[in-house]
């Protein structure tokens, strides 16, 4: 997720200043701290009494306020700066063009839009952990009514769009999607 300075956007940066999907709980439930970040976490007011526990930052991210608001202070936890999806890497190799990729964002953030109003659960938990329970919750009960089918054809429509533009490493070993998923 590249933050750097508005005045000085590379293409990679205007894309993740228009997506921020990684933050905002849409792609993953929560970040892991790495160890010797414990002061990052104390200043981001994250839990971590136990020395034996992996410290989680959970999504939403709670310093996202459309943008990161923190992205050029020093307790940013390491792995913001680090993770690169695989439409950004895209991107920065010019495999992929910028409209194309903003196209692509604009795309999900649109079937998202209409998968929210009918998703379960908690608004403050991330949406793919809402959106897999619930997923999972009424494969487990059969045959559903017209407004659940069509629930699970948009779910299968954004599962679909996140393998093919951010090609998420769960997706590429073809296992099912968690709704526990930490950012790699
Ligand atoms: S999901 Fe990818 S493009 Fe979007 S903010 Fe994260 S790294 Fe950037
Ligand atoms: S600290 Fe900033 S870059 Fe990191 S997850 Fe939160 S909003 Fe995103």
């Amino acid at each position: 997720m590249k933050s750097d300075l508005p005045n000085t956007l590379t293409n990679a940066n205007q894309l993740c200043v228009e997506c921020g999907l990684c933050c905002t709980g849409h792609l993953f439930t929560h970040l892991t701290l790495k160890p010797g970040e414990e002061a990052k976490a104390d200043f981001l007011g994250l839990e971590h009494s136990d020395p034996a526990a992996k410290i989680r930052l959970v999504f939403p991210c709670h310093l996202w306020n459309g943008n990161c608001s923190i992205y050029a202070h020093p307790s940013k936890p390491n792995i913001c700066d680090a993770y690169q999806c695989g439409l950004l890497k895209k991107v920065t190799a010019q495999q992929v063009d910028l409209p194309e990729a903003l196209k692509a964002v604009r795309q999900i953030k649109q079937v998202i839009s209409e998968l929210e109003p009918m998703l379960e659960g908690k608004p403050d938990q991330a949406f793919l952990k809402r959106l897999i329970d619930q997923v999972s919750s009424l494969e487990s009960s059969g045959h559903g009514n017209a407004d659940e089918l069509n629930f699970r054809l948009k779910a299968g429509v954004v599962l679909v769009l996140f393998k093919k533009y951010f090609d998420r490493r769960e997706f590429k070993a073809q296992r099912p999607v968690s709704n526990e998923e930490s950012i790699p």
